[in-house]
């Protein structure tokens, strides 16, 4: 990556869009990633090593026993109750660490858990170029301007304790002032209401181990904790952290539990890519330029979606395809059967929401109109889960 920056926001294309009080800025590279599209690649990835993994499954209590812990979890697809057995528990509930911790027999858990929400805008792309800006607003936090698929840009985030249950998080008018405000203090142009696309917040869990003032003063560290319920079985639970360090984390539970662990092995997933990123030379450019090359009977956004959305894997969604029929049915958005099925097999999608928003983003570029007869098609063709039953 490129060094850091100096940006002279009065004479480069960064600053077109921004007021002419800000005459200079600092530039740096990051880099980004879509947080459901990462669960989902991890989970296959689990599986594909040997891994089970149960969707639409509650965890309802875990009981020990002499050497094992007896799990009860429920399908909450068809209400079917299970009892499995398992050596190990670890707690990754996140937000719900506080509200499941009564389902453990015999668990006491350390640390009071603060639950912040911080929330998101999603407008129109305004500015040109794939940059992001870091913007800081008046009690000093920061907030990102992000590009995001489909010419949208990703404005956030605000930070707020969150009294309510989780289920019920969800942007406040105040959060989108906030939002806006910031908006309109750093830009020429003036942000409404009305240029709101779409909005969604998120809740983080942060361990509270007191002397800090305000929520920013919490750490965004995890931490671990491992118990040793009845004093044989081990429970570990991870509080806090971020996406950028879950490989970090994961491994350091392993080595919590070595001793638990004999046949772990050695740490191996730091330079091992997810399922679709296996990338040669990992130079995407040069991947797309011939995975486009190989299907140029297709359209270009289409072959863009399917390469940014899927890496490599997207040749496995577009096998036997030889024409623009083979894709089936166009549901709006270059979002077709083909993918869709794909979808249903290879990435546990159950609910229209997994097809349309959690392992794609085409719901959000969609008709409610085009919603709707997705969601006929996939009750139609029996691919959809059961409706929830709670
Ligand atoms: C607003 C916001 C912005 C963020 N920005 C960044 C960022 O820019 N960079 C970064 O690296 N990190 C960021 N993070 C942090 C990052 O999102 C988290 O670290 C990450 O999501 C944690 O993932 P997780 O799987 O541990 O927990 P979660 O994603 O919270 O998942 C917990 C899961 O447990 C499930 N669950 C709960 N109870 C039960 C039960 N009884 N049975 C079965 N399942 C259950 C829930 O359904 C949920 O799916 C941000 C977080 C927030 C809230």
């Amino acid at each position: 990556m490129p060094s850091t920056d100096r940006v002279n926001l009065a004479s480069s294309p960064e600053g077109l869009e921004v007021r002419e009080r800000y005459s200079s800025g600092y530039g740096y590279w990051d880099v980004w990633t879509d947080d459901a599209r990462m669960v989902v690649l991890n989970a296959k990835d689990a599986r594909r090593n040997g891994a089970v993994i149960r969707t639409r499954t509650e965890f309802i209590g875990a009981e020990p026993h002499e050497d094992h812990w007896v799990v009860s979890i429920r399908d909450r697809t068809t209400g079917t109750l299970e009892r499995i057995r398992a050596r190990i528990l670890f707690d990754a509930t996140g937000p719900w660490l506080k509200s499941n911790s009564g389902k453990f027999t015999g668990l006491d858990r350390p640390g009071d858990l603060k639950l912040v929400q911080g929330s998101h805008i999603i407008l129109r792309k305004w500015w040109r170029g794939s940059h992001a800006y870091v913007l800081q607003h008046a009690d000093r936090r920061i907030v990102f301007a992000v590009p995001y698929p489909g010419g949208l840009a990703v404005v956030g985030t605000t930070e707020r304790h969150l009294e309510g249950p989780i289920e019920e998080a969800g942007i406040l008018p105040s959060e989108r002032d906030y939002l806006l405000d910031i908006l309109n203090s750093h830009f020429k142009r003036r942000f409404g209401p009305a240029d709101i696309v779409s909005s969604y917040s998120g809740v983080r869990p942060l361990l509270d181990r007191g002397g800090s003032k305000g929520l920013s003063g919490l750490t965004r560290d995890y931490h671990l904790d491992m118990t040793m319920v009845n004093d044989r079985l081990p429970m570990v639970s991870a509080y806090g952290g971020k996406l950028t360090t879950y490989r970090v984390l994961a491994e350091d539970v392993l080595d919590l539990l070595g001793l638990h662990l004999p046949n772990a092995g050695t740490p191996w997933t730091a330079g091992t890519p997810l399922p679709g990123g296996d990338i040669p030379h990992g130079d995407f450019n040069s991947w797309y330029g011939e995975f486009a090359r190989g299907h140029e009977f297709l359209d270009e956004p289409l072959l863009r979606h399917l390469g940014t959305t899927y890496g490599t894997e997207a040749l496995d969604v577009l096998d036997g395809v030889r024409d623009r029929s083979d894709l089936g049915r166009c549901f709006g958005n270059h979002f077709h059967e083909r993918e869709a099925l794909w979808l249903a097999e290879h990435e546990m999608a159950g609910f229209a929401d997994d097809f349309l928003f959690r392992r794609t983003k085409h719901g959000l570029f969609l008709s409610s109109e085009e919603r709707k007869d997705f969601e006929s098609w996939l009750n139609s063709n029996n691919l959809a889960a059961a409706q929830d039953i709670e």
